[in-house]
């Protein structure tokens, strides 16, 4: 079995240790290392394992994966084979395991302000690479939190790790154990090893925690949304919060600078910018719908079919909308044809006393299809002359 220097010192980033044994790994060109003592964290609880370096005389190897089996040992994945009984010492990534202890202080102290301020059981951690999430059992099966309990949440934890209390970890007897105020019940029942952070979390882990609540730095809750039943809360702590809070202050001066106002004014100014768009956008469509009305009655002939006013349009590419409002208006009047190429897109219509099938019309030119009255689809500008020869031939 390894003995674990992680459980000691959180922040031993090298070690002495020898190799016990070694083994082929999973992948080709890999080996498993299983060393007496290890510093490394094999993942577990949620939170990802270690990686970094093993030196011994005459060469190194990275630590690219580390796990433990149910016996207790502890396995490096590394890219060179190791020969037993070898000297070796280990080098961990120091700022890679920094961020995972934030990211799971942060947790810890997340679920203990749950559990005390809104009664919500925690299951599991994910720790992504991006973000890290809890699954939160509510009462009444809520699967949400309002926007003040999210307030209230990260007020709580930042408060508590502002008050930098000590974080303190060991295996208590059975009797201390028992009568210990855990949050939730240990899921494993021999070498269990409590977390204390202040008077704020307790509960049984075999994880690295930063030795102060301080150390963590930060909290943000990213998003609350139902999963399974359960909400599930994401979030970033430390490093990751404050990089967040940097990239969002960029993102927010670009557009504050787009805008021509502060970053606390930003969502007003948007939303003045969307309804002024909203306007400008009805007014255009307006406008091109009276152009487009124009072309029709421009292009008017009415000596060609039986009491039909026959419009043939050929027009460049329209707004759609305007187009629509413009046929509609078009074919209100009584006894008229409107055979329309906007483009690559056909429109034929034709007001509600006129009997032609628009629709059998356009599948006889080009592509498409609809009503009797109204017909859309595509095809090249000429099938409006085509359509046109067609009438004049079948209905003069
Ligand atoms: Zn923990």
């Amino acid at each position: 079995m390894t003995e674990r220097l992680y459980y000691e010192n959180a922040y031993l980033w090298e070690f002495d240790a020898v190799v016990t044994r070694i083994r082929e790994g999973k992948k080709q060109g890999t080996w498993e290392a299983a060393l007496d003592r290890s510093a490394f964290y094999p993942t577990s609880g949620g939170q990802p394992f270690d990686t970094g370096r093993i030196t011994f005389a005459g060469g190194e190897a990275a630590v690219n994966d580390v796990e433990s089996d149910r016996e207790g040992e502890v396995w490096h994945t590394v890219d060179k084979p190791i020969p037993e009984g070898t000297a070796v010492h280990g080098i961990i990534d120091g700022k890679r395991r920094t961020d995972h202890m934030e990211q799971h202080g942060g947790e810890h102290m997340l679920a203990g302000a749950i559990w005390e301020k809104l009664q919500g059981t925690t299951i599991g951690l994910h720790l992504g690479l991006e973000d890290s999430t809890i699954d939160v059992q509510l009462p009444e099966e809520r699967t949400h939190l309002t926007e003040d309990e999210i307030r209230m949440l990260e007020d709580t934890v930042n408060e508590r790790i502002r008050a930098d209390a000590p974080i303190r970890c060991w295996f208590p007897e059975t009797e201390e154990l028992e009568r210990l105020p855990l949050r939730k019940k240990p899921t494993v029942s021999e070498h269990v090893r409590i977390v204390a952070m202040g008077d704020f979390e307790m509960v049984a882990c075999g994880g690295t925690h930063p030795s102060s609540t301080g150390r963590i730095g930060l909290i943000k809750i990213l998003s609350v949304i139902p999963a399974k039943g359960k909400a599930r809360v994401s979030f970033v702590c430390g490093g990751r919060a404050a990089a967040l809070f940097q990239k969002y202050m960029r993102c927010a001066d670009k557009a504050g600078a787009a805008l021509s106002c502060p970053v606390d004014k930003l969502s007003r100014a948007a939303s003045e910018l969307k309804s002024r768009l909203a306007e400008a956008e009805r007014k255009a469509n307006r406008f091109e719908t009276r152009e487009l009305l124009e072309k029709f009655r421009a292009a008017e002939n009415s000596g060609d079919l039986r009491g039909i006013t026959l419009a043939p349009v050929i027009t460049e590419e329209a707004d759609a909308r305007a187009v629509s409002a413009a046929v509609s208006e078009y074919i209100a009047e009584k006894g008229r044809l409107l055979l329309l190429a906007a483009g690559e897109r056909l429109t034929f219509a034709r007001s509600a006393d006129v009997k032609i099938d628009m629709s059998e019309l356009i599948r006889r030119v080009g592509r498409g299809g609809g009503r009797p009255d109204l017909a859309s689809g595509a095809g090249i500008p000429e099938c409006v002359n085509v359509a046109r020869k067609i009438l004049i031939t079948e209905y003069k």
